[in-house]
């Protein structure tokens, strides 16, 4: 059946592949994004489809749309973005969320939340499943974006025990792929526009933290899946690639990949950063039928071919 689907953040990284893939699918999608990080580059390609639509919109200020689903995913997902205005990610976090259960809440839509694996912090279990709690610092420098992010969920569950809104939560864990913007300043886009510009590759800390890559194709698949499963299963569910790496295997694997004569060198670990992080993944495969289908190699592989055309590089 053809839906209206609202995508915040539809300009974005994530929201730009999730748009193409909805209309793919033959739905109507209105993308709504404020192009913070955004960029309309990014949704180029989709202008000329009929059943694309875009609006300029703050999704802090209320809006009446009327549609049948709601993906929301405005929300600067970088730490160097998120903490550029951190009032205004929490802001965003809150104020957005509340917005849009509105707009669910009048149209009867189904909602979905990209929340995060930072509402874990700096976890004391490893590998993270949905029953841990977390260990978040509610008053450092990653707190506009965890605490907001968690403030989300709580509005997510609320807002279905109060109201009857049907809502679903998934939790990303780290995701890379083409049409990341050049100055994210998340891991994989730094280190492969380091690389094959031959600068340096900035590794924070001594590189022994973890983190687990989960290629952009796979992360959509999980989110539509997460949509389109049975109302009684709302989450919240962990998606993405439960392989672990260090961050020096990283650097190491975009050295070798970009073929860079690029050096390591070594900066001082931003506050709070999570040492390690990576997704038991059980819930999503047991119930989605989810599984992430790309490896870390194929994936850069793709990212670099997209950094190399659009910083013209051969
Ligand atoms: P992104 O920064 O590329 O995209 C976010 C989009 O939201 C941008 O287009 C931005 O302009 C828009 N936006 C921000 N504030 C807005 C506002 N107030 N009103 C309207 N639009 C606004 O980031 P992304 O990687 O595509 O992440 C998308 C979502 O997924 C975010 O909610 C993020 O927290 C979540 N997430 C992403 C990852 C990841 O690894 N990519 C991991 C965990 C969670
Ligand atoms: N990182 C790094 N060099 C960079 C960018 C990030 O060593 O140029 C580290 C960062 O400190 C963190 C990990 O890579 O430990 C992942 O960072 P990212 O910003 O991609 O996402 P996070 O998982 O921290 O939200």
């Amino acid at each position: 059946m053809k839906k209206r689907i609202l995508v915040t953040g539809g300009a974005g990284f994530l929201g730009s592949h999730l748009c193409a893939a909805l209309l793919n699918q033959g739905h109507s999608v209105i993308c709504l994004d404020n192009f913070y990080t955004g960029s309309k580059e990014n949704i180029i390609q989709l202008m000329d489809n009929h059943h694309f639509e875009l609006i300029r919109h703050d999704i802090i200020n209320p809006i009446y749309l009327e549609v049948d689903e709601i993906y929301n995913l405005a929300c600067p997902a970088s730490p160097v973005h998120y903490q550029y205005n951190p009032i205004k990610t929490i802001k965003t976090n809150i104020m957005g969320t509340i917005n849009v259960l509105g707009i669910a809440k009048r149209t009867k839509a189904r909602i979905l939340q990209a929340s995060t694996s930072e509402i874990y912090g700096d976890p004391e279990v490893h590998p993270q499943d949905e029953k841990y709690w977390g260990k978040v610092n509610p008053i450092g420098i990653r707190s506009c974006y965890d605490e907001g992010k968690r403030a989300a969920e709580c509005l997510m569950m609320d807002y279905r025990r109060q109201n009857g809104v049907q809502t679903k939560i998934v939790r990303i864990f780290n995701t890379y792929g083409p049409r990341m913007a050049v100055n994210d300043g998340r891991v994989i886009s730094n280190f492969i526009i380091q690389a094959l510009q031959n600068k340096d590759i900035t590794i924070y800390g001594d590189g022994s933290h973890t983190r687990s890559f989960c290629y952009v194709s796979d992360m959509i698949d999980g989110l539509m899946r997460m949509m389109n499963s049975p109302d009684d299963f709302y989450g919240p569910v962990n998606i993405g690639n439960p392989v672990e790496f260090t961050i020096f295997e990283l650097a190491q694997l975009a050295v070798r990949m970009t073929r860079s004569n690029s050096v390591i060198v070594f900066q001082p670990l931003p506050e709070d950063d999570p040492a390690q992080r990576k997704p038991d993944i059980t819930l999503a495969q047991k119930i989605l039928g989810w599984n992430p289908q790309v490896q870390l190699e194929q994936g850069l592989m793709n990212t670099i071919q997209y950094f190399q055309k659009i910083l013209n590089i051969s």
